[in-house]
């Protein structure tokens, strides 16, 4: 596929190897490409969406991969770490440029008490929270927490599965029936036998989240604060930049910043942030939990930042200076869920941008997003609704 004459001789990097071919490996893709990089992907659907950019290559197949690639990087979070390990052994001992970000923070993302444990070890706030392994000390947690409280599985969980949220001591039989088989091994969502983690249930205001690049010189740059609404955890929509939010972007920036300092990281990292009032009707962030990668709270920046997120991820990996992360114009993303649209109908709006992931069409399925970026930021509302009405699949989008 790719002439060996194609690239300048100067170039050492020439194809990067992505861990995960979904919609965010194929969005690093179409960043990768004319910045004068292909990428390769390690994954297990032959005809994932990033199938469209390069040549994926099955976990049977990793060593192929590792010679294929000349640096790393990823797109799923929940890929073994015992396979991230192997790969920057295997990388460190040829002639590869590492793995980015690095699997130290991998290893934290993928466990929920980890997470939290750092995040309150570098004096990052989150709701109060504890161990749990066994029914009674989930009794223990209520009692401590008090509630109502969010029982989660510390491992494998993503988009809102793996939760249990109980409202009253009567809950904790089924809370236990539901979840207690990750503590034992006998649940199909955890990989590894683990803990589940008791949190102490916030009433909060809105849901914000901060993405920010990490260069290889430590250089770090950060997008603007969003909003997030979601529909029983998945994302539906995100508000670029969260408005009215400016007085909590300093904490925001300075806790991403001391993370990925702590971490050594290199990349594009999210944080998921719950906005708390005290008693004093004063507003504060409270971290949730990261995702060492592009995330889709970020997908705004493709058009709506000067640099996208996928752009800054591969510049951050390949070695290059990151680009600037300054909003051009306030936007508004929109995942499709489910059901696609009619694609006439929704560019007839002004300022849409539409983003199939060409994927089949399936329940509250990630398929696809579009951004609303009117011309005149004033009609972003009645874009929106005009946008709505052309969703077959409206959920999440009432607020
Ligand atoms: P998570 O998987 O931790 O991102 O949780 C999914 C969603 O559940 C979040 O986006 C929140 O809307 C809600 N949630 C998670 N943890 C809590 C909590 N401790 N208190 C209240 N709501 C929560």
């Amino acid at each position: 596929m790719t002439n060996a004459n194609a690239y300048p001789a100067s170039q050492s990097i020439r194809t990067i190897g992505i861990l995960g071919g979904g919609q965010l490996g194929m969005m690093l893709a179409e960043a990768a490409l004319p910045l004068g990089y292909r990428c390769i992907f390690l994954e297990d659907t032959p005809d994932c969406p990033a199938s469209l950019y390069g040549k994926v290559y099955s976990t049977q197949q990793l060593d192929d991969f590792i010679s294929a690639a000349d640096v790393f990087t990823l797109e799923f979070e929940n890929t073994p770490v015992e396979t991230v390990e192997h790969l920057t052994k295997l990388s460190n001992e040829g002639n590869k440029q590492g793995m980015f970000p690095p699997v130290q923070a991998l290893a934290v993302a993928q466990d929920r008490l980890k997470e939290k444990a750092l995040f309150n070890e570098l004096d990052i706030a989150t709701v109060p929270f504890l161990a749990v392994s066994s029914k009674d000390e989930l009794k223990d947690a209520c009692a401590q927490l008090g509630l109502p409280l969010v029982l989660k599985t510390s491992r494998g969980g993503y988009d809102g599965k793996g939760q249990f949220v109980l409202k009253s001591t009567s809950d904790i039989d089924a809370a236990w029936a539901d979840l207690g088989g990750a503590v034992t091994g006998d649940n199909d969502l955890v990989p590894h036998p683990a803990p589940l983690i008791a949190e102490g249930f916030i009433h909060f205001s809105r849901e914000v989240s901060i993405i920010a690049g990490r260069a290889q010189d430590g250089t770090v740059r950060c997008y603007d604060l969003v909003e997030n609404h979601h529909h029983h955890g998945i994302l539906a929509k995100t508000q670029a930049p969260a408005v009215g939010a400016s007085h909590l972007l300093a904490t925001a920036k300075d806790a991403i910043s001391t993370l990925m300092a702590h971490l050594d990281y290199v990349g594009i990292m999210a944080l998921e942030l719950f906005v708390s009032k005290d008693d004093d009707g004063k507003e504060t962030i409270l971290a949730n939990e990261i995702a060492p990668r592009v995330h889709n709270s970020g997908h705004w920046s493709i058009e709506g930042a000067v640099t996208s997120q996928f752009e800054n991820h591969i510049r951050a990996v390949v070695g290059l200076p990151l680009g600037d992360t300054d909003n051009v114009h306030p936007s508004v993303m929109i995942n499709i869920l489910g059901q696609y649209p009619n694609v006439a109908d929704t560019l007839a709006i002004d300022g849409t941008h539409y983003h199939s992931y060409h994927k089949e069409e399936r329940a509250d399925r990630k398929i696809g997003h579009i951004t609303l970026m009117p011309p005149d930021v004033a009609d972003l509302d009645k874009a929106l609704s005009a946008l709505v009405k052309v969703l077959p699949n409206k959920v999440g989008l009432d607020k």
